[in-house]
């Protein structure tokens, strides 16, 4: 069994100690808005958040001690419809972290053309530490503090770093036991038995797929022999791989907190799905070389897919990537300084923002079927995500022929261009 104890803490000054995420994502915003020629008052009213909440969660320990956690919810921009967005449990949470995410949820639903605005929540705690009997507490209390912010027609969290299906069942809980009756509509990311989704589970990883073959498709590269390398193997990173290998890719690299796998024959990434089962980690699988988290972005391959953590590939490591294509799994992998590098080298990204956009699409349909009270079947979810995939990644594309920019600046513009839209002919209330 691989010793867990070295990586097991997050790294809590992960972000501080490369790029303010908040800043990082509005250099991009700024370079769309220019492109756009945004007037000054709508750049001022979309550059800042429109909610922002701290709240101090009191919880009782199970020693009987109270201990008191920071809790932030944000909703960045709600002028397309209801907030959506995940919350999560991590000891480095920060408001500058939940404030860029809040608005990375924004343009993303924006760039998918669903109608929802953005949000993002979070607690400073250590899940990793705490029992079940702590975190259910904690997730109530919290709840009850940013309750007058949640509801199916203005806020709809979803899950995030550390939280699940069974964190969504007690938010949901919490909320209908307020409201007096079954409010199933207020998170997405449920359990399929009470109100969820079938497809969520995979949609996120089924999105990098639909987007890889468009992007190998536009660039007239093969799909069948591409070779691909995953950062990360967890819902993202191993559906996506499962997914592309049946899609007739060669999964050449995969990784995850533990350190990385590199076969360049291919790897059968049902396989090692089934050592992880076992050994909970992909380390020490014998059908491969092992590979550093670091050396696995500099593998040789056509498509690389980082779907683990902000920040991997940066000004520092951005020249060592020898993918032709990037599929960003992950929120926020590259950093802004890394932009200009892989454009340089000719290197397509497909941004986060339109890449893993497959999650909320499916928790928006998820949002629809509680509402209308009828559930599709998987067939029924999974071509409706392709069509909206499909058609994202052509819009973002055409945009990015317009202005001659790559495709993050392009998704960018698309998303801003839309909020915007609406901003214009809802004008401002007084
Ligand atoms: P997850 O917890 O299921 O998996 C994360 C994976 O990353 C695990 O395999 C973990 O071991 C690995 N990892 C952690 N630290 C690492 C490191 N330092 N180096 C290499 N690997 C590391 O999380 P997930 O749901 O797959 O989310 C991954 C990313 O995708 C996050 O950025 C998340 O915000 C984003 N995302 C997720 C969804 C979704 O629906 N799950 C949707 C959109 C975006």
């Amino acid at each position: 069994m691989t010793d867990t104890k070295s990586f097991m803490k997050p790294d809590k000054d992960r972000f501080l100690a490369d790029e303010n995420p908040f800043e990082a994502m509005m250099s991009r915003f700024d370079f769309a808005a220019g492109l756009l020629k945004l007037d000054a008052g709508l750049y001022k009213v979309l550059r800042h958040p429109e909610t922002q909440l701290i709240t101090s969660v009191p919880v009782q320990m199970d020693s009987g001690e109270i201990e008191v956690f920071t809790g932030y919810r944000v909703l960045y921009n709600t002028s397309r419809g209801p907030g959506k967005g995940g919350i999560r449990f991590d000891l480095a949470v920060t408001l500058e972290e939940v404030k860029a995410l809040a608005a990375w949820m924004t343009w993303k639903c924006a760039v998918v053309n669903i109608p929802f605005g953005g949000a993002k929540g979070g607690v400073v705690c250590d899940p990793l530490t705490m029992s079940v009997g702590e975190l259910e507490r904690l997730t109530r209390r919290y709840t009850a503090s940013i309750i007058d912010l949640l509801g199916p027609d203005s806020d709809v969290p979803a899950p995030d770093v550390n939280t699940n299906e069974r964190v969504m069942a007690w938010i949901m809980d919490t909320y209908s036991m307020h409201h007096r009756h079954t409010v199933t509509a207020v998170v997405t990311g449920k359990p399929v038995v009470m109100g969820g989704s079938l497809g969520r589970r995979e949609a996120t990883g089924r999105g990098c797929m639909i987007v890889t073959k468009q992007a190998l498709q536009h660039l007239g590269m093969p799909l069948k022999g591409a070779r691909v390398v995953v950062q990360g193997f967890g819902n993202v990173g191993s559906i996506t791989a499962e997914l592309l290998q049946a899609e007739g890719c060669v999964i050449v690299g995969v990784s995850d907190v533990s350190g990385g796998l590199h076969n360049p024959k291919g790897l059968d990434v049902k396989d090692i799905l089934a050592w992880r089962q076992e050994h909970r980690y992909v380390t020490g699988y014998p059908r491969a070389e092992s590979v550093t988290n670091e050396d696995l972005l500099a593998l040789e391959c056509d498509v690389l897919v980082p779907a683990a953590l902000e920040n991997v590939i940066t000004a520092r490591n951005a020249d060592a990537v020898k993918a032709r294509v990037i599929i960003e799994g992950a929120n926020g992998p590259t950093a802004a300084g890394a932009d200009e590098i892989l454009d340089r080298k000719g290197v397509f990204v497909v941004p986060d923002i339109l890449a893993n956009a497959g999650g909320v699409t499916v928790s928006y349909f998820e949002w629809v079927q509680d509402r209308g009270g009828y559930f599709w079947t998987e067939e029924v979810v999974n071509s409706r995500l392709t069509d909206i995939m499909v058609n994202s990644f052509a819009n973002v594309l055409d945009v990015s022929k317009k202005y001659g920019v790559n495709m993050r600046i392009a998704a960018y513009t698309l998303a801003i261009d839309r909020v915007a839209m609406v901003h214009r002919l809802r004008g401002l209330y007084a």
